[in-house]
């Protein structure tokens, strides 16, 4: 029997993460949408003549979970993951299906079947499924993200999913492994590392003193899932009284954030941070957030939708805004950032307030993908989930001797050449 994987998305792109992988089973690695391409259209992964008999799910982010629910338009197939990463998916998708509608290839019916097909998955409790050994491992990213290690005739594969291991404040980060045969991983930050963290926690904060000093709003558009829990914990880890405002769908993933609580690093904490911020519940409290001096926490992250543009207009001259996350190329948030202004019903608006950029990524940066690397020793590297991994192929190659690879999309790669 051939073992394999078909990569269906996210391969030379990030965004639509989606790989079949051929054991005794066919198994989906992650079935995600691109939101925005260079088209402004979604993109979906790309058809594949295999069945899959199931599919497990790395971490709840639309790029990776965004087309499960069309899975179900003519499978029964059972999809896995952690309970959090469930929970998050159900709210995203509802979201989705509000904001994209027609546009998405499923319809409310697709959604209510792929949430009755869900079975839990935690960490390092394996399952076995015919000769396949599947067993999850803490991504260190976000609530529930996970790390998939899959064994089959003696040989592991090994999928990061997205992954950071340094330790954030809502994470302990990704344990390095070793053993690995193939080791398929993201490469988001190949080109890059990020900052010492506390330098930027710290900066942050400064920002934060002078802006509110001036009698300014520090406006940080997040995104819901993720970032916002761990601004939240970020601030509140500094200041235990600064105002923080929280607006947008991070409210309601908060909530799932402690219902899991054993998913976050510590969740007493967060929970007094939670308490301590204003969850905004209507224009009352819209109204309150910019009549003070305060932080405001809303999505979305990348600006193109979400109560993050009612925000940017009601702010007053000392107010600043400071973009913590990546804006893919095209977005208002990527285009306020380099030139100041952004796009709504099709009119340009300028927007004439200091705009700064801090990188708290929940990716890993180069030096760990290196790492990684190294010490799992794999006999196979297949990089996906980054912009342009063929460059870091190359040096994978040249420079630390690994058959490394970026995969095309459509690519099969095969993993057992023996038999
Ligand atoms: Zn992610
Ligand atoms: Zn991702």
């Amino acid at each position: 029997m051939e073992f394999f994987v078909d990569c269906l998305g996210a391969s030379r792109e990030v965004g639509r993460s989606a790989f079949m992988l051929r054991t005794d089973k066919n198994i989906l690695l992650d079935y995600g949408i691109k939101i925005f391409d260079e088209s402004n259209l979604p993109k979906f992964p790309l058809e594949t003549s295999l069945k899959p008999d199931m599919m497990l799910l790395s971490h709840a982010h639309l790029d990776h979970s965004g087309c499960i629910p069309a899975l179900y338009r003519d499978n029964k197939i059972t999809w896995y993951s952690t309970p959090p990463t469930k929970d998050i998916c159900e709210i995203l998708w509802l979201d989705s299906m509000k904001i994209m509608g027609d546009g998405l290839p499923y319809r409310l019916g697709h959604f209510n079947k792929a949430l009755k097909h869900w079975d839990p998955l935690l960490y390092k409790k394996p399952i076995q499924t015919g000769q396949t050994r599947i067993e999850l491992f803490d991504a260190g990213h976000i609530s529930g993200a996970s790390m998939i290690d899959i064994e089959y005739k003696g040989k592991t594969f090994f999928y990061t999913g997205d992954f950071k291991c340094d330790e954030t404040m809502m994470h302990k980060g990704a344990k390095f492994i070793d053993g690995v045969d193939t080791l398929m991983i993201e490469s988001t930050y190949a080109q890059k590392d990020h900052p010492p963290r506390k330098e930027v926690e710290q900066r942050l904060m400064e920002e934060i003193y002078d802006t509110l000093e001036s009698g300014g709003n520090v406006l940080l558009p997040s995104f819901a899932l993720g970032r916002t829990q761990e601004l939240i914990a970020l601030i509140r880890s500094y200041d235990e009284n600064v105002p923080v405002y929280v607006d947008g769908m991070g409210k309601e993933i908060s909530r799932i954030y402690m219902q899991y609580p054993s998913y976050i690093k510590d969740p007493e904490k967060f929970k007094r941070a939670i308490r301590s911020v204003n969850l905004v519940a209507g224009i009352p409290d819209k109204k309150a957030a910019t009549r003070q001096p305060s932080v405001i926490i809303t999505s979305s992250g990348m600006m193109n939708g979400g109560p993050v543009l009612n925000y940017l207009f009601n702010l007053n001259s000392n107010s600043k805004i400071i973009l913590t996350g990546y804006c893919v190329e095209g977005t208002n948030g990527n285009t306020l950032l380099n030139q100041g202004f952004i796009t709504q019903d099709g009119e340009q608006l300028q927007v004439d307030l200091p705009i700064e950029y801090l990188d708290l990524s929940a990716h890993a940066g180069r030096t760990d993908l290196i790492k990684f690397i190294k010490k799992a020793g794999p006999e196979k590297v297949l990089l996906v989930h980054g912009d342009h991994p063929e460059e870091f192929a190359k040096e994978l190659k040249e420079q630390h001797g690994f058959d490394a690879l970026a995969p095309l999309p459509g690519e099969r790669v095969i993993l057992d050449e023996e038999k």
